[in-house]
């Protein structure tokens, strides 16, 4: 079973590993290497996809330097499917529970309203029953519970944004987030469950969907500067993103369940910048103008809008002595230099 391995604790975490159009943040393996790292059997449960994709993962099941070690597992599960989630607990017996499902793209929830809320709502509400029903017939165990929370959930609501900032949820994608945010205080006050809310603001790594901005600009750059591509179609310049590095938001996640009560945090830089100003960023550290290559494309415009967005996280900072190390400038330029590397070997290819 999923029990601990050398004395140390086992974790589970979700993830959804996507067919390519369902781009995410890839937490899942920033997490398995900061748990992995921890001396933690981490078990991923991934959904079937007809483009079977763990490229992000791999490097963390099959390195020779962790045999002998605890390692990754995966299994396949879905959040749509109830039983597949109970089953899994039952097998594992996770001690921490890492809910980062989502078809967590702004855009595509306008396409497509009913799944998203099926994953990200109820979804969440399935796996918070499956740890709850798990518990309630095993006494004596213990299961740590964390929801991936968004800073969408904040919309229209001015900033700075911190956890006693009300909630205007903008998109379906959003209001799903804001109604699994509020199954995990249910349950926490409801059945005692240790449950946390983590409210992350936009998070970025190399290792980021191609389809946000950050990474869609990012991959243009490299792109353009080995002559592959020259244009690059664009939505809203001026939306205002509180952009930090991937690597360091989980870290926050597993301070969350490591503290004697369980609470909701709000992961943040405090700094926030333009899409205008991420451009300016990525072309100028290569030497180029972003005005020579963006085209304004009306498609990538969203129904309705989340204009400035600019996180408050002095509680995290505070109670789980968590702070971000990698800054706006040096987040641009650690995912421009892995995608030159990219552009180059697709180049060569
Ligand atoms: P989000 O904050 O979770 O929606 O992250 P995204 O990276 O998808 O979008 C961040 C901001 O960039 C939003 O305000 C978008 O409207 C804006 N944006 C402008 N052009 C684009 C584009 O071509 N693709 C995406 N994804 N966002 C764009």
């Amino acid at each position: 079973n999923g029990a601990a391995l050398d004395g140390s604790a086992a974790a589970g975490y979700l993830e959804s590993v996507p067919a390519s159009i369902w781009d995410r943040r890839r937490d899942g393996s920033y997490l398995t290497e900061l748990l992995l790292g921890k001396g933690y059997e981490v078990h991923g449960l991934i959904r079937r996809s007809s483009n079977f994709n763990t490229t992000r993962l791999d490097h963390l099941y099959i390195d020779p330097h962790n045999v002998g070690k605890a390692q990754m597992k995966l299994h396949y599960a879905d959040l749509s499917d109830a039983s597949s989630l109970r089953r899994w607990i039952d097998v594992l017996l996770p001690d921490e529970v890492y809910n980062l499902a989502a078809q967590s793209h702004v855009a595509v929830s306008f396409e497509v309203p009913d799944y998203t809320a099926d994953v990200v709502a109820t979804g969440a509400l399935r796996l918070l029953e499956a740890v709850r029903s798990h518990l309630a017939s095993n006494p004596g165990r213990s299961i740590r519970y964390y929801q991936a929370g968004s800073s969408e959930m904040f919309g229209s609501t001015p900033p700075p944004q911190s956890e006693s900032t009300p909630f205007h949820p903008r998109s379906p994608y959003a209001a799903a987030k804001c109604a699994a945010h509020w199954y995990t205080v249910n349950y926490r006050e409801a059945y005692g469950l240790f449950a946390c809310n983590g409210i992350l603001f936009n998070h970025e790594s190399p290792r980021r969907g191609e389809n946000f901005v950050t990474r869609k600009i990012t991959r243009a750059v490299g792109r353009i500067c080995v002559g592959l591509q020259s244009k690059l179609f664009l939505g809203n310049l001026s939306a205002s993103r509180d952009w930090g590095f991937a690597g360091d938001y989980v870290e926050a996640m597993w301070l969350m369940l490591q503290q004697e009560k369980p609470d909701d945090f709000v992961v943040a830089t405090e700094e926030s910048h333009t899409v205008e100003e991420f451009l300016e960023a990525a072309f100028g550290y290569v030497g180029l103008n972003w005005r020579d290559h963006v085209v304004i494309d009306e498609r990538y415009f969203r129904p309705a809008e989340v204009d400035n967005l600019k996180g408050d996280s002095a509680k995290a900072r505070r109670v789980l002595g968590w702070k971000p190390r990698v800054g706006f400038p040096e987040l641009v330029r650690m995912m421009v230099d892995r995608d030159l590397e990219l552009a180059k070997r697709e180049k060569v290819l």
